[in-house]
């Protein structure tokens, strides 16, 4: 049987080309682009395209753009079989980890993917990525799809789309997923790592589209002003903040620091730590250096993404969840984007 899928294109480097005379990379009309991948017609699935009247650099992706691809989906969920959505690399993992949090009750493939060189150049990654995306994108077992989840597609993997993080802006693997195993790898055959795919859940599907953008992340770095932190928290109007600290969340214990996030909680503002660390987790009450977030009942990121940690925080702060109830919902997994280890 043939499967229906529907191909979002919504900019990137995949459909960009080099304007007459100069060497920067703009987004094209996708529809005159999509000629250079006549193999596509030769796939056994029935394709539609939906081009965003304006495609773009995905480094202007906002929430209009997040909540306008929430809206098709959610239009056009019931008519498809599955789902392949072309973004640009820069913030494919944002917009994907959003999506993860957006579609709940997901029971079809959405796979993201996009290119590191434009579809019309000779040496392109672009018609693998997409070609093996929609053959993902229709993969179906017993009439029922074997991938219910967002992932993201590119060189030759599919990964869980909240678990990755760009990593090479010159490799043609340009993602990893560091803090989860891969869900799939294409070689000669279409392989997917079952054990590692999210199972069904039995919620009805909704998109879900209230994100609160009222957050910031701050980093620490040796040498950094501590005021600073003051300033973020009291001179402005965000509700939560990310604090990227080091190694299993440790920070300065100096007393400004330590005072500041103690009065922050007072006055309600929310705390989420992550670590600047590619792999491994927070663990609080490791070291004396992040104690304090014990003793304050902080939100631990533990091993989750910046990309999942921000857009996770965007939309729980959306649906009004905050306090004790906040601490649980982004400490336990929505879609697999964390690993809680209590
Ligand atoms: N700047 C491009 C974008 O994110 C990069 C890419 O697509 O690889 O839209």
């Amino acid at each position: 049987m043939k499967r229906k899928i529907l191909l979002i294109y919504t900019g990137g480097t995949i459909g960009m080309i080099k304007e007459y005379g100069s060497e920067t990379l703009k987004p094209f009309n996708f529809n005159a682009l999509i000629k250079h991948i006549p193999e596509i017609k030769l796939i056994d699935a029935e394709i539609d395209i939906h081009v965003f009247e304006n495609p773009i650099d995905s480094s202007d992706i906002d929430i209009s753009n997040w909540i306008f691809l929430g809206n098709i989906l959610e239009n056009s969920y019931n008519n498809y079989d599955g789902f392949v959505i072309l973004h640009g690399t820069d913030t494919m993992s944002y917009t994907a980890s959003m999506m993860s949090f957006m579609l709940q009750g997901l029971q079809k493939p959405v796979i993201f993917t996009g290119s590191q060189l434009p579809i019309g150049e000779l040496r392109t990654d672009a018609k693998e990525n997409l070609i093996t995306s929609i053959y993902y994108a229709a993969l179906y077992e017993k009439n029922s799809p074997i991938i219910k989840e967002v992932c993201i597609y590119f060189e030759y993997k599919l990964y869980r789309a909240n678990r990755t993080t760009k990593f090479s802006a010159e490799h043609f693997d340009a993602f990893i997923s560091p803090n989860y195993h891969i869900l799939g790898e294409s070689g000669v055959n279409l392989n997917v790592f079952k054990e590692y795919l999210l199972t069904l859940n039995s919620k009805k599907f909704i998109v879900d589209k209230n994100i609160n953008n009222k957050i910031d992340i701050y980093t620490f770095f040796p040498g950094k002003n501590s005021k600073l932190l003051n300033k973020i928290i009291f001179d402005s109007d965000v509700e939560g903040i990310i604090l990227r600290t080091y190694g299993s969340g440790n920070i300065p214990s100096d007393k400004e620091t330590l005072y500041t996030i103690s009065k922050a909680r007072e006055i309600g503002k929310e705390i989420v730590v992550i670590t600047q660390c590619i792999r491994g987790c927070v663990n609080f009450g490791k070291y004396y250096n992040s104690l304090i977030f014990k003793e304050l009942g902080v939100i631990s990121g533990y091993d989750i993404t910046i990309e999942a940690a921000t857009t996770k925080l965007m939309w729980l702060l959306g649906k009004d969840i905050r306090d004790k109830r906040l601490k649980n919902h982004f400490e336990n997994s929505y879609s697999g984007e964390i690993t809680n280890k209590k």
